[in-house]
């Protein structure tokens, strides 16, 4: 085996430097040459052996003195009591200690054990063009993995059911050991005969089968909000599947279907519809009864309104998703003309027709003669 560097030297520090600055001189060197970090020198991964070393025994009040007085004489410090160092604060905690845990993660020993989660589930609420405009309590029926309500999510029949887990002794983990350039490195790992439970069913709940859930039939209110869109996916956090007691239940996913209104129809947010009326109507003007959200309402049509204009009536449309003003309702003013004329209207319009200078298909004297066939 090669010579060892002196520890003082190999980081740097004199003999009497304090641990801050001790600790700061590994930090640095520990950066530089750390393999996750340095890998185009061929040589990092042994310099931070060395350094990682050093800094093991002269952090440690009591190596530190015996280095001080003795050296490397008495073979102390050899490669399995380095190792030992690491294993005993566990490499990643020294890790985690200077860089923070997102430094060197492939080294980290510690494993959190995931929680376990339970799906999503989809359903869908039926509401109509006015529940969607002004919001609406609904409730939805689905079906979910629930926790049994026979073993209340336990899993076992009988309280004597439940057993620590034999692997890993309840402790829902298990550590396994290997030997590196570094020492000896301890990793732990969800425990794979519990599921990392730490426990398991010996008299599994004839409801559940010993899974601790099982699906049943859950009704819901839900809170559709003012504006909803067809379509629109409301999530309702929690209330999907369980995969039984410990777990984090999924979530809840309501699609609306807004069904569509016989005449009022959304543009954005605003409410549209059409409104027939007559020429005559249009010329002279009129007073209207106009369907929207809030019920009917009166609409005057002035005198001389053409074909094609846009009323609007204020603050009659829907409240934005998660606003508070409200859009308009506008309703398109359609002039129908009359297909079929009674002759004494044919004779009205032609003596309208006349006294404005309009040239008409039926004229006066024309007209008269063919009387009786518009009469029929
Ligand atoms: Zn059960
Ligand atoms: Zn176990």
């Amino acid at each position: 085996m090669a010579q060892k560097r002196d520890y003082y030297e190999v980081l740097g520090v004199s003999r009497q430097c304090t641990k801050d600055e001790l600790k700061k001189a590994y930090r640095r060197l520990a950066h530089k040459y750390h393999p996750d970090v340095n890998n185009e020198d061929p040589k990092a991964e042994e310099r931070f052996k060395e350094i990682s070393e050093a800094y093991a025994v002269l952090n440690d009040d009591k190596k530190r003195m015996h280095y001080d007085q003795y050296g490397f004489s008495n073979n102390l410090f050899n490669e399995s009591d380095f190792g030992s160092v690491f294993e005993e604060f566990g490499f990643g905690d020294i890790f985690d200690m200077f860089f923070g845990s997102s430094f060197g993660h492939g080294f980290s020993s510690r494993s959190r054990r995931p929680q376990s989660q339970g799906s999503d589930i989809e359903t869908k609420v039926d509401i109509s063009f006015k529940e969607s405009a002004f919001g609406v309590k609904k409730e939805v029926e689905y079906f979910a993995d629930d926790l049994c309500d026979k073993c209340g999510g336990k899993g076992s029949a009988s309280e004597e059911g439940i057993t620590t887990c034999s692997l890993c002794g309840g402790t829902g983990q298990v550590r396994s050991q290997r030997q590196t350039f570094l020492g000896s490195i301890v990793t732990t790992s969800t425990c794979k005969n519990c599921g990392g439970d730490g426990k398991v069913v010996t008299d599994p709940c004839k409801k559940c089968s010993g899974s601790g859930y099982r699906k049943m039939k859950k009704k819901l209110k839900v809170d559709i909000p003012a504006g909803i869109h067809d379509q629109d996916r409301l999530r309702v956090s929690g209330e999907g599947n369980s995969l039984g007691r410990g777990s984090i239940c999924g979530d809840l996913y309501v699609t609306a279907k807004v069904h569509p209104h016989p005449v009022l129809k959304r543009e954005k947010d605003n409410v549209v519809s059409d409104a027939k009326i007559s020429f005559a109507q249009a010329a002279l003007g009129c007073k209207l009864k106009i369907p929207t959200l809030d019920g009917e309402e009166e609409l005057e049509v002035k005198p001389g309104t053409q074909p094609e204009t846009k009323k609007v009536l204020k603050a009659r449309g829907f409240v934005p998703l998660n606003g508070y003003r409200r859009a308009d309702h506008i309703v398109n003013i359609k002039v129908s003309i009359p297909t079929r004329l009674s002759a004494e209207e044919a004779e009205l319009l032609a003596k309208y027709a006349q006294g404005r200078d309009e040239e008409v298909s039926v004229g006066s004297d024309f007209f008269s003669s063919l009387k009786n066939a518009f009469r029929k």
